[in-house]
């Protein structure tokens, strides 16, 4: 792989938050100190959960707080094809099954795994014979998957014990995040991931079907998440308030000062330019905490 290349990847389903904007800062500056490329990826897959509306206006905050991103943006709306060639080797390989468990039966027959229950493999014995809607699961048989993270050091994870075979494809029709993610950073050619340790779990499934699909697999840094009081992630589910467009130096301060960067409180008042001249010549990856610090998002991010 020549070339640093990274992105920023934000599910349109509310406006930029401070949680969002620590990705998008620690990818932006990841990229930009190796003279690297910064792509912008917005992840409307899941037309259900996408409100209108919101992907052009991340794109406005982004571009507000100085942050400007190469070549067009990628929309996986567009990319159904490819998701769905994707599934056709994965099909070809007899990686996959149907799975027509409810969320019911999966809760009461599984054993708590790192993300919710892990499936049992139910379906994987008895295909076809089971009614209802069907989803699409992965084999993950052996796929013990290591690593090491930029940020967070050597993760391990036995994906069948600790997650089990995993969707691919949605009982609701719609191509599960882990496929396309990984079918859209290779289509990036992204050679650095950088994002929020919310997907540190993630990551052994999206190499085990990277190995499975023969796709390179990038490098990966997984920044700490940004919690509130009660130590709930920074979503639009938790009234996370959006970032102001208006007022982008303080806002890129917070999330510098965030990212464990040390940088000078007067340059809250300066401008996004000087923000950026003064992050770039300063960035050092290895001061980036591996914990979400409590406490630790200013009060303008904080529901009022
Ligand atoms: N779309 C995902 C999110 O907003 C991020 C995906 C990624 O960076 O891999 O949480």
């Amino acid at each position: 792989m020549e070339g640093y290349r990274g992105r920023f990847a934000p599910s349109p389903t509310g406006p930029l938050h401070f949680g969002s904007l620590v990705a998008a800062v620690g990818s932006f500056l990841a990229a930009r100190t190796r003279a690297g490329v910064w792509l912008v990826r917005i992840e409307d897959l899941d037309a259900p959960r996408a409100l209108p509306g919101a992907a052009d206006e991340i794109l406005r905050t982004l571009a507000a707080c100085g942050m400007h991103w190469d070549g067009p943006v990628l929309y996986q709306s567009t990319r159904t094809d490819a998701y769905r060639g994707a599934l056709e080797r994965l099909r070809g390989q007899g990686a996959v099954y149907t799975c027509a468990c409810s969320r019911r039966e999966i809760a009461d027959s599984a054993v708590a795994g790192v993300e919710g229950r892990v499936y049992p493999g139910t379906c994987r014995e008895r295909p076809a014979a089971r009614e209802g809607a069907r989803a699409l699961r992965v084999l993950t048989r052996g796929a013990a998957i290591a690593f090491d993270d930029a940020v967070q050091g050597r993760i391990a994870q036995d994906v069948e014990k600790e997650i089990g075979d995993f969707v691919v494809y949605r009982a609701d029709r719609v191509y599960a995040y882990q496929l396309a993610v990984v079918v859209d950073d290779a289509e990036q050619d992204i050679s650095d991931v950088v994002r929020g340790a919310d997907l540190l779990a993630s990551t052994p499934r999206q190499i085990h079907l990277q190995q499975l699909l023969g796709l390179p697999q990038p490098r990966y840094a997984h920044l700490p998440v940004a919690v509130n009081e009660r130590g709930e992630k920074l979503s639009k589910q938790t009234l996370a308030p959006p970032v102001d467009g208006n007022d982008p130096a303080s806002a890129l301060v917070a999330a510098l000062d965030f990212l464990g960067q040390r940088p000078p409180a007067e340059l809250a008042r300066a401008g996004a330019v000087d923000v950026w001249q003064w992050a770039v010549a300063n960035w050092r990856i290895e001061r980036v905490p591996r914990l979400p610090a409590v406490g630790a998002v200013p009060a303008s991010a904080r529901p009022g």
